[in-house]
C-alpha cells in the first residue's frame, strides 16, 4: 500500500524497462501481493528493487481529461494457442498504472499442464522447462483478481486475454480498453496495427515482444500515447463523437467523454487550429478537408514538341548500359528484352493499332511502357491510360515508378491515379450519417474512425484505411461515393471543390498519364466513357485478367444480407441496428414545409413504405431460404467450398422451381409497391423543391431516386434469372456453407465484343501486356477471348537463365490425382522437401479441400521438426501470410488459387514451388461450363489453354531475380502421362527438367538449391 501511495503522490515516472520474468515466479511491487505469494514461489525482486527499476524511464505525457485517480491495469498473456477453450495460459504480465506513472507490476509463468508447441516456443522463447515448476492458473486466480481490483483493463486485443481468463473461471466485469481498437480510431494512417508496429510508430521501444510483462508495458505506453493523440483532436469533433456514442455502449466512449469534460470544465476549450478555422467558417465539418490546397487549375494536355519529340532512338538510349537509367538507378541492369519491348510499344503508340506483348519475368516491362507513354503523351498532347488488374500494382506504378521517371526524364509530365467511385469517401453522406442518433456501438466505432481519418486524408481513398470487419465495410459501403446517390454539380462539396472523387477526376483530366485499374476502365466503357477524360491510347498491364475483370464488371448478384442492408439504410430498422434511415430523413425534411393535405399523404406514404419494407424483408428471407434448400436438394454439383448451381431452362422446369417462382412473384409485387411509393415520395420532394429552397432537398431527391433504381434493378434482374434464359448471360445460384445463405448471380457469357467495341475500336493504339499472354505457342487463345481481331504479337523471353537456376522435378511414381494415395503422396513430397530445405517452400493447391487434407497429413511431422506451416484459410489475410512467410525462417506456405500469382519473394526465402495439381477450372463452375459449350472440343480448346495460363503464373513465383535459384516440383503425373501434359511443360521457359522417384525429391531439391552452377 505504501508503494502505491508514494507513487501516486510522487507522480511517478513511466516504466522505462520493466523487470524481466524468471522461471516460476510471481513478481510484484505490491507489498500485499509480495506477502501473499503462495509458499514455494520465488520472488524475483523485492518491492523496493522493483520500484528502483520503475524509477527509470521518461516522464509521462500530460493527459488532460482522464480522471487522475483512475487506475488501469495493462494485461497481456502468452498462451499455448489461440483458442480459450482448447489452449492454456503459460505466462501472465500486468502493469498497474495511472496516467501519471506505474504503480505496480505482476508477472509469472503459469504451468499449462501440457507441452508447449515448437511454434509457441519459437515465438515467445518460453520452453517447457520454464513453466514446469510454475504455479497453475487455478492457484493464481485470487492473486490476479486482487491485483486487478476495480481497475480498467488495457491491452492490445484485450478481448483475447479476457476470454482466456474467463475460460479459466475468472470472469472480469471491469471496463476494458483495447489499444488495437483505439489505435484504429486515433491513428488511422498506421502501416499495420500489431503492437510492435504501432509502438515503433509512436516512438516506443519495447524491451521484448511476445513476452507477457513486456507486452503489457508496451500496451500501457501505447495507450498513453494514443490518449495524447485523442486529446489533440478538435473539440468540435470530440463533441460530435460523444453525441454519436451517447447511449450506444461503445467501449471507448468514456475516453472521449472525459476529454471533453476536462476541456469544458477547465473553461479552456482549447482551440486547436482546426477549431479556430471552423469558428471563422474557413473549415468544413470534416476537418482539414477544406484546408486542402485547391486542385491545381486543370491544365490542358496539349502538344509540347518544344519540350520533347517522339524520338524512339532517344528513348532506347535511356536504357543503354551507359544511359540515363544506369546513371540514376544504382544496380540498374541492361536488359535487351526491355529495349525491344520499349521499341514495340513506342512504334504502336506512334503508328496506332493493337500490340500484344508478352514479357517474361524480370524484363522490367513497367518502365518499358511508361517511358514511351510519357514521351507520346507530352509530345502529342494526348492522354495515355494505363490499366492494371490490381490496386496494388496501380499504387506501385503511381507511387514509385512515376516519381522515378518524373525525376529523371528530361521533360516534365503529369500523372494521376484514378480509382472506382466506391474507393472514395462521399463527404455529403458522411455529413448525413454524422447526424444519426441510432447507431450501434460497432457502427459508431467505424464511423468515428472515418470521421477522424477524414480530418487528415488528402485523397479520401479507402486504401488508406483499415476496414477489418463486416461493420466497417458496411459503413464504408454506405459512405462511399457511389453513383446512384451522387449529386454531382448540385452537391455543395462539389461546388466548394472539396469532393474527393471530383478532385481525383480533375487531377486525371489535367494529366498526361492516368493510372486506373481494369474495373474502372470497364466501368468507364460500360457508361460510354463518362468516367475517364478523353484518352487516345491505352496500355493494359496484367492483361490476362481482362476477360475476368470485364465479366465481373458486368455481373450482377443479390443476397439476403444485401437486401437487409438496403432496407436498413431506408428505414433505419435493420433489426434494431442502423441509423435513422432515409425515410425518417425525408419525413423530417419535408413535413414542416407541406400543406396539411400533403403532410397527411407524406405520413401515409411513410407508413406504407415502412410496412412494405418489413414485408419485403420477410418475403426475401423466405425466398433465399427456399433457394438454399433447393440447391442443397440438387447437390450433385462439385465445388468443395461453396456450392454453385447453374440455373438453366432444364432446371427451371422442375416442379420445385415453380414454388420458387411463385414466391418471387409475390416478392416482386411487394417490391413494385415499395418502388412506386419511393417514386411518389421523390415526386413530393421535387414539388417541395419547386416551392421552397430547402437545404438538403436535392440530396434527398437524388437518394430517393437512387433507392427506387436499386429496387428496379433487383426486380428486373431477379425476374430474368429465375424465369428465363438470356442469349448472352449465364445465371447461377450460390450457397456459402459456413454462412448457409444463398445468393443469385448472373454474368455475361462473352465479353470479347464489348472489349472490342469500347476499348479497341475507339483508341488510336492499345497495348496488352503481361508475363503470360500465350497459352501455348501463340497468342490465339487470349486474342479470341478478348475480341482482338488483328494485333502485332511479340513474345520476349525472360532475361533470367532458367536452365541454370531452375530445376523442374517430376516424380515418376506419383498416382494420378483421381487415384487412391494421391494425397498421401502429395504429403510425402511436401514433407521431404520442407525437411530438406528447412521450409522455404510455397505449395500451390487447386482447392481448399485438398489444402486442408494435406495440412492434416503433413502438419504433425513438420511441427515435430520445428517447421511452421502458414496456411490460407486459417484466419490470416493473404498479405499477412505473405509478410510472415518473408520474415520467418523454417516456414512453408500453403495457398490456393489467389496464391498462384502476385507473390514476389526474392532470394532464398522461397527456394521451392510445389505444384500439387494442374490448375484446371472446375468444369461445373457456371461461367466456365457455359463458355465451354461454345467449343467443339471444350477440353482441348478451352480447359487446357486456360489452365496453362494459370500454370505459367504458378511457375513464375519461383525465380524473381537474377540470383534466385530453386526447384519446381510438379506432383500431377498427367504432365508425363497425358499428351496434353507435355503442352504444360512446353509452355515454360527452358529449365533443367528431371524425372525421378518421389522419395528422391527432397534430396534432389536440397542438392540443387545448395549447389551453384
Ligand atoms: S459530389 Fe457526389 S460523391 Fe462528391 S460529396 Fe457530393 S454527393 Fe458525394
Amino acid at each position: 500500500m505504501q508503494v502505491r501511495g508514494r507513487q501516486t503522490e510522487g507522480m511517478g515516472p513511466a516504466v522505462g524497462s520493466p523487470p524481466r520474468v524468471q522461471g516460476g515466479a510471481i513478481f510484484s511491487t505490491d507489498p500485499l501481493l509480495c506477502a501473499s505469494h503462495a509458499p514455494g514461489y520465488n520472488t524475483w525482486a523485492t518491492c523496493g528493487q522493483a520500484q528502483d527499476h520503475l524509477e527509470r524511464g521518461r516522464a509521462p505525457p500530460r493527459i488532460e481529461g482522464i480522471v487522475e485517480q483512475e487506475t488501469y491495469v495493462a494485461l497481456d498473456l502468452e498462451t499455448t494457442g489461440l483458442s480459450p477453450e482448447r489452449d492454456r495460459i503459460i505466462e501472465i504480465g500486468m502493469v498497474k498504472f495511472t496516467p501519471q506513472g506505474v504503480l505496480d507490476t505482476f508477472a509469472t509463468f503459469v504451468n499449462p499442464g501440457r507441452p508447449i508447441s515448437f511454434q509457441i516456443t519459437q515465438l515467445t522463447g518460453i520452453r517447457d522447462r520454464d513453466v514446469r515448476d510454475a504455479p497453475t492458473l487455478e492457484t493464481l486466480l485470487p492473486a490476479i483478481r486482487s491485483f486487478i481490483g476495480k481497475s480498467t483493463l488495457v491491452g492490445h486485443n484485450i478481448g483475447f486475454d479476457i476470454s482466456f481468463l474467463a475460460a479459466a473461471g475468472l470472469r472480469l466485469r471491469n471496463p476494458s480498453i483495447d489499444t488495437f481498437a483505439l489505435a484504429g480510431i486515433v491513428w488511422p494512417h498506421a502501416a499495420r496495427y500489431n503492437l510492435a508496429t504501432l509502438a515503433a510508430e509512436m516512438g516506443i521501444t519495447p524491451q521484448a515482444s511476445h513476452r507477457a510483462l513486456e507486452d503489457a508495458d508496451t500496451a500501457r505506453q501505447l495507450f498513453l500515447a494514443l490518449l495524447e493523440r485523442a486529446r489533440q483532436l478538435p473539440l468540435s469533433l470530440i463533441q460530435d463523437i460523444n453525441r454519436l456514442a451517447e447511449g450506444t455502449g461503445w467501449p471507448l466512449a468514456g475516453i472521449f467523454r472525459s476529454i471533453e469534460h476536462a476541456r469544458t470544465r477547465s473553461g479552456f476549450a482549447r482551440a486547436t487550429l482546426a477549431d479556430q478555422l471552423r469558428a471563422k467558417g474557413l473549415l468544413d465539418y470534416s476537418g482539414a478537408v477544406a484546408l486542402l490546397e485547391d486542385v491545381e487549375a486543370v491544365e490542358e494536355v496539349t502538344p509540347a514538341p518544344d519540350l520533347v519529340s517522339f524520338d524512339i532512338e532517344a528513348q532506347k538510349a535511356l536504357f543503354l548500359p551507359d544511359g540515363l537509367l544506369a546513371q540514376q538507378f544504382p544496380g540498374y541492369e541492361f536488359r535487351p528484352q526491355q529495349v525491344t519491348m520499349l521499341e514495340a510499344v513506342a512504334e504502336t503508340l506512334r503508328d496506332g493499332g493493337v500490340l500484344m506483348i508478352e514479357a517474361g519475368t524480370g524484363t522490367g516491362k513497367t518502365l518499358a511502357y511508361l517511358v514511351p507513354a510519357a514521351y507520346y503523351a507530352v509530345s502529342q498532347g494526348k492522354r495515355v491510360v494505363i490499366s492494371t488488374n490490381t490496386i496494388n500494382l496501380q499504387d506501385q506504378i503511381y507511387q514509385k515508378d512515376i516519381p522515378d521517371l518524373q525525376r529523371i526524364l528530361p521533360f516534365p509530365f503529369r500523372a494521376a491515379v484514378l480509382k472506382g467511385r466506391s474507393n472514395y469517401l462521399c463527404l455529403r453522406k458522411l455529413q448525413t450519417m454524422k447526424q444519426s442518433r441510432q447507431l450501434s456501438a460497432d457502427e459508431v466505432h467505424a464511423l468515428v474512425r472515418i470521421l477522424i481519418w477524414a480530418q487528415s486524408t488528402a485523397t479520401g481513398d479507402q486504401a488508406e484505411l483499415m476496414l477489418p470487419n463486416d461493420t466497417d465495410k458496411a459503413v464504408w459501403s454506405y459512405l462511399s461515393a457511389e453513383s446512384e446517390t451522387c449529386l454531382n454539380e448540385e452537391c455543395r462539396y462539389f461546388q466548394r471543390g472539396s469532393c474527393f472523387l471530383q478532385r481525383a477526376r480533375q487531377r486525371a483530366a489535367g494529366s498526361h498519364l492516368i493510372i486506373v485499374n481494369h474495373s474502372l476502365l470497364l466501368a468507364d466503357a460500360a457508361v460510354e466513357n463518362a468516367v475517364l477524360p478523353e484518352y487516345d491510347c491505352l496500355i493494359v498491364d496484367e492483361a490476362h485478367h481482362l476477360e475476368d475483370a470485364t465479366t465481373k464488371q458486368l455481373s450482377f448478384h443479390v443476397s439476403q444480407p444485401a437486401i437487409e442492408q438496403e432496407l436498413g439504410w431506408l428505414t433505419g430498422s435493420s433489426r434494431g441496428r442502423g441509423f435513422q434511415g432515409l425515410l425518417h430523413e425525408a419525413v423530417a425534411l419535408l413535413s414542416p414545409h407541406l400543406a396539411p393535405d400533403s403532410r397527411a399523404e407524406l405520413m401515409r406514404l411513410s407508413q406504407e413504405i415502412a410496412g412494405l419494407a418489413e414485408q419485403v424483408r420477410d418475403a426475401a428471407q423466405s425466398l433465399f431460404s427456399s433457394l438454399a434448400a433447393f440447391a442443397e436438394h440438387q447437390n450433385d454439383t462439385s465445388g468443395d467450398y461453396s456450392l454453385r448451381l447453374r440455373i438453366t431452362d432444364a432446371l427451371r422446369v422442375q416442379p420445385r422451381w415453380s414454388q420458387i417462382e411463385i414466391m418471387w412473384d409475390n416478392t416482386a409485387v411487394l417490391i413494385s409497391g415499395l418502388r412506386e411509393r419511393l417514386r411518389r415520395l421523390g415526386q413530393m420532394a421535387v414539388e417541395a423543391a419547386s416551392l421552397d429552397d430547402m437545404e438538403g432537398l436535392p440530396e434527398l431527391i437524388r437518394d430517393l431516386a437512387g433507392r427506387a433504381e436499386f429496387w428496379n434493378l433487383i426486380q428486373s434482374e431477379v425476374t430474368a434469372i429465375l424465369t428465363s434464359s438470356r442469349a448472352n448471360r449465364v445465371d447461377w445460384l450460390e450457397i456459402l456453407p459456413e454462412a448457409n445463405t444463398a445468393s443469385l448471380h448472373s454474368a455475361p457469357l462473352h465479353v470479347g465484343e464489348m472489349i472490342y467495341e469500347y476499348l479497341l475500336s475507339r483508341r488510336h493504339a492499345v497495348v496488352f501486356t503481361s508475363a503470360t499472354l500465350r497459352a501455348g505457342e501463340d497468342f490465339s487463345f487470349l486474342r479470341e477471348r478478348l475480341g482482338i481481331l488483328d494485333a502485332r504479337e511479340v513474345a520476349l523471353d525472360s532475361p533470367f537463365d532458367y536452365r541454370a537456376s531452375t530445376l523442374i522435378y517430376c516424380p515418376t511414381d506419383m498416382p494420378e490425382p483421381s487415384q487412391p494415395f494421391y494425397l498421401a503422396s502429395v504429403a510425402r513430397a511436401i514433407e521431404q522437401v520442407a525437411l530438406a530445405l528447412r521450409g522455404r517452400t510455397l505449395v500451390l493447391f487447386t482447392s481448399y479441400h485438398q489444402l486442408r487434407k494435406a495440412l492434416e497429413l503433413v502438419g504433425p511431422a513438420l511441427h515435430e521438426a520445428g517447421i511452421t506451416i502458414l496456411a490460407q484459410g486459417n484466419g490470416s489475410s493473404r498479405t499477412q501470410l505473405l509478410q510472415q512467410f518473408k520474415e520467418s525462417s523454417d516456414t512453408v506456405l500453403f495457398g490456393t488459387r489467389s496464391f498462384w500469382e502476385g507473390i514476389d519473394v526474392v532470394g532464398p526465402a522461397l527456394s521451392c514451388v510445389i505444384i500439387t495439381r494442374l490448375p484446371f477450372a472446375v468444369p461445373t463452375e457456371p461461367i466456365f461450363e457455359a463458355r465451354s459449350e461454345a467449343f467443339e472440343d471444350p477440353f482441348q480448346q478451352y480447359s487446357v489453354p486456360d489452365a496453362i495460363l494459370r500454370f505459367r503464373q504458378g511457375f513464375g513465383r519461383l525465380i524473381r531475380s537474377h540470383t534466385d535459384r530453386g526447384v519446381v516440383v510438379i506432383l500431377d503425373r498427367r504432365v508425363l502421362s497425358k499428351r496434353y501434359g507435355q503442352m504444360f511443360l512446353k509452355a515454360l521457359p527452358s529449365c533443367t527438367v528431371e524425372h525421378g522417384p518421389l522419395d528422391f525429391v527432397g534430396h534432389r531439391a536440397a542438392q540443387w538449391v545448395g549447389s551453384r552452377s
